[in-house]
């Protein structure tokens, strides 16, 4: 019996020792992380302005009929394993093309995987490592970029973010941005420099974030892509693409393209195969007339809001006459298995939509604030570590703190 005793003795003992290792390895954990908030910027918010002006920007105004068939969105293993594509860059290039793609870009995790066959091959990587799948597609990348806030992000963390990837030369794209609420209507409102959104994504569909976007007046195109993680899982694949059209079908040529919204996105649930195609889009005085190559279902006007503000059904052609309330209108056309999505056509001044790299100024005294904080939230972080492992007593008649560290004993 006593033996029994001590042996609980010793037990509870041993539970309570590494519990107070785990939960001390977790606060020095937390700690390290906490670290990288001392980057924080607080930015002083831009109220949204909705698009204005008697001019139309039309993205198909150079539309040919004969645009690249593009994937941006496709995970493969690398040279240490580590991500979870399932095959090699080569087989997924490969069959990639014999679907009909032009364009094929890997987007491995933090890294560019390149394609040597090809001169005009476009560089892209995800960015992104937070537990809230905050992810970016960076298009055109030269280089990778490991900033980012791993718990947690505020609108502001999130605006730091794309501050930190957007470049002249790159064009940013937000990854699945519903997944996890990632991002949200009101993050939409304020996010500056970025260019791009997935809107056919593998995940739930995001054209209610697209239009949250667009009617706080920031003019971004979509793109559709697979986001494949496994090229012979049924439908992680050849099931969503980009029609882009350039006049030169280089690399830069179809950047710019994608830049000023040349193109459309493509979703479908039964086919690696185009059932329709955009034949072109036009705008005059604010009528827009767009013309598919087949009958459609249903093709469908949307303005401000998501508002759907005109419905046609079987029909391979419709217009639309902007009303003065309307700030844009984008239009989607569906066809048995298919949906085919538009970039919008945006009210402006005729001169220019948008600087990409015109953030928000920097709040000093706000982010100087935060910092603090961050301080005081360490502060106890290392005062919590010391007391749960006997550096931190307190003593006498009133509370007062003694610090052993070593053989330093240091009263507070
Ligand atoms: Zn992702
Ligand atoms: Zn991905």
């Amino acid at each position: 019996m006593q033996h029994l005793c001590k042996l609980m003795v010793l037990l509870i003992q041993g539970i309570k020792s590494i519990s107070r290792i785990i939960i001390t390895l977790v606060l020095l954990l937390l700690f390290i992380i906490s670290i990288q908030y001392y980057h924080t910027e607080i930015y002083k918010k831009q109220p949204s302005l909705p698009f204005s002006g008697n001019h139309f920007y039309n993205p198909y105004q150079d539309y040919l009929p004969n645009p690249v068939k593009a994937n941006f969105h496709a995970h493969s293993t690398t040279h240490f394993k580590i991500t979870n594509g399932a095959q090699s860059p080569v087989e997924i290039f490969k069959a990639y093309t014999d679907s009909g793609y032009q364009v094929a870009s890997l987007s491995n995790y933090q890294s560019i995987t390149n394609n040597p066959l090809t001169e005009n091959y476009i560089p892209v990587y995800e960015h992104g490592f937070s537990i809230s799948k905050y992810h970016q597609l960076i298009i055109n990348a030269k280089s990778v970029s490991f900033f980012d806030f791993v718990l947690f992000q505020n609108h502001h963390q999130k605006q730091q973010i794309l501050k930190r990837l957007k470049t002249n030369n790159n064009l940013v794209a937000l990854a699945h941005p519903a997944l996890n609420n990632a991002v949200t209507s009101n993050d939409l409102k304020y996010l500056r420099g970025y260019d791009l959104m997935e809107v056919y994504t593998g995940y739930s569909p995001t054209s209610r974030l697209w239009d949250a976007a667009l009617s706080a007046g920031y003019p971004i195109w979509l793109l559709a892509n697979d986001d494949t993680h496994n090229i012979y899982k049924p439908n992680d694949a050849f099931r969503r693409w980009n029609r882009i059209y350039s006049n030169e079908s280089t690399k830069n040529g179809i950047v710019g393209a994608l830049a000023k919204g040349c193109h459309y996105g493509v979703s479908n649930t039964g086919s690696a195969n185009d059932i329709n195609r955009l034949d072109s889009c036009t705008v005059n005085n604010g009528l827009v007339k767009v013309y598919f190559r087949q009958t459609a279902d249903s093709i469908r006007f949307i303005t401000d809001n998501g508002i759907v503000s005109k419905h046609i059904i079987k029909a391979s052609e419709a217009e639309y006459s902007m009303l003065t309330s309307n700030t844009y209108v984008r239009i989607d056309a569906y066809t048995a298995t298919e949906s085919i999505i538009l970039n919008p056509v945006i009210r402006y001044n005729g001169k220019k939509l948008r600087d990409n790299l015109d953030f928000p100024p920097v709040d000093l005294f706000k982010t100087a604030l935060y910092r603090f904080l961050v301080l005081i939230v360490n502060t106890i972080i290392v005062i919590i570590i010391l007391a749960l492992n006997g550096k931190i007593r307190l003593v006498g008649k009133f509370p007062r703190v003694v610090v052993n560290v070593g053989r330093w004993k240091l009263a507070i």
